[in-house]
């Protein structure tokens, strides 16, 4: 019997009247995938449950921060020791300099750090800092990177290969545009090309090291390396936005990973432990002109608020644990398997990629590798077999353009569940 979800579909109307789309952050509005979302009631590990009663496994898992799964005891305890001294005291804590001090340890490149509360505020302030650095005004992106939603990277390529960017959302200046160059990703050619062009006006290359926001797209071999060579030959910042990749890919995040290191890198997500948290820093020369070390502005009422520095500390510490990162790998791997192996026994083509326990499996039979490949996947497809899923009460993310975050909450019955309910969906999916 196909589950109710009346209570849902009752509340999203309602919430339509007061809140624009009736969500607070667009894509929770299920519109790529045809479906109205449910509201979620509750969660515990890898489970939530909606207002109707449905149970899910979890695979969005708060977009990303909560590796640990929904509720681990170090991090409710966390939060509950501090929430017994206060909320919030706009002054300095101790537990402000433990977190940094644990990503300091953490980052091979960063030697100081600023906390804030999202990570656009981290990838808006970095852009600021990298900027009044170089005295330069242009920064480059990838097409398909995303990172946050201040002006100047809400940004997509224009017609030709080397000219300016235009907005992707009304509202957002042209002149602010007009500084925002589109690169593509795991294309270093077309980046040396856009350096000899206009490099001595390049400030900052900004990029998510593994792209999770057009699905997962590892970087070809040489890519981060070769960003690192063009940025330095030109005198221009390398912005690691590690929002998603910070402690996900290993402790040490992607830098660590593919041992290549930025000037500045952009956090969020894992280090809030499921609390509004972002953070940008790098080293020491760089950071000390923030205010107000330097003459580089930038502040917030609830930045490195204790709750969430708490909750960070905690997240961070139960990584510290060993064989952590190869258990994701373990699970996420053995997810990716049985996801794949679904699929071909579906006849669908489906073409996955994963980097640690990120993975995106796209409704294509072509390689992904950056945003023009990815867009080859059908989104109906995706959405078919979405909406079957959630019926199996496995909780994807809506859209085909995002990760799927396997946590340590999630078990090996879990991932035999979802590949079971997969077959299922793709079948549907392959119609
Ligand atoms: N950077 C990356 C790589 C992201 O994935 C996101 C959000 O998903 C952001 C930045 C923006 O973070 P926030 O939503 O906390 O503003």
């Amino acid at each position: 019997m196909a589950p109710s979800y009346q209570k849902s579909k009752d509340l999203f109307e309602e919430s339509q009247l007061f809140i624009p789309g009736g969500v607070n952050s667009p894509v929770r509005a299920f519109k790529s995938v045809g479906t109205n979302p449910p509201f979620i009631a509750k969660a515990n590990g890898a489970r939530m449950w909606d207002v109707d009663g449905n149970e899910y496994i979890d695979y969005v898992c708060s977009w990303g921060p909560l590796i640990l799964g929904h509720r681990h005891p170090a991090v409710i305890h966390a939060i509950q020791r501090c929430l017994e001294r206060g909320t919030t005291y706009g002054a300095p804590t101790d537990l402000e300099l433990t977190l940094a001090q644990m990503i300091v340890e953490a980052l091979p490149s960063v030697e100081m750090v600023r906390m804030v509360n999202s990570g656009t505020e981290a990838t808006m302030s970095a852009l600021r800092l990298a900027r009044a650095y170089t005295g330069r005004n242009k920064i480059v992106k990838f097409e398909g990177c995303y990172h946050g939603h201040h002006d100047s990277l809400l940004i997509k390529a224009g017609s030709g290969l080397l000219t300016h960017g235009v907005p992707t959302s009304p509202g957002v200046p042209d002149n602010i545009a007009g500084n925002t160059i589109n690169a593509r990703y795991n294309d270093l050619e077309l980046l040396e090309q856009i350096f000899n062009e206009v490099g001595s006006d390049i400030a900052a290359v900004i990029v998510e090291p593994v792209a999770g926001n057009m699905g997962v797209v590892p970087p070809t071999k040489d890519f981060l390396s070769g960003l690192r060579n063009l940025c330095t030959k030109h005198g221009a910042l390398l912005i690691f936005d590690e929002v998603i990749t910070g402690f996900r890919v290993s402790y040490g995040g992607a830098q660590s990973y593919y041992n290549v290191m930025p000037d500045l890198t952009c956090l969020g997500k894992i280090i809030g432990g499921g609390l509004p948290v972002g953070a940008y820093g790098g080293r020491k020369e760089i950071m000390q002109l923030v205010s107000p070390a330097g003459p580089v502005y930038q502040a917030g009422t609830l930045s490195g608020n204790p709750l969430a520095m708490s909750a960070g500390i905690a997240t961070l510490e139960q990584l510290q644990q060993p064989g952590v990162y190869e258990e994701l790998d373990r699970k996420s791997a053995l997810l990716a398997q049985g996801l794949s192996q679904a699929a071909r026994a579906a006849g669908v083509p489906v073409s996955f990629n994963r980097v640690q326990s990120l993975q995106s499996g796209f409704f294509t039979k072509h390689p992904v590798n950056d945003f023009a490949s990815a867009s080859t996947s059908d989104t109906n497809r995706y959405a078919v077999f979405f909406r079957s899923m959630l019926d199996q009460g496995i909780y994807l993310a809506p859209s085909q353009f995002e990760a799927a975050f396997v946590s340590l909450a999630h078990t090996d019955s879990d991932i035999e569940r979802t590949v079971e309910a997969a077959y299922t969906a793709y079948k549907m999916a392959a119609q």
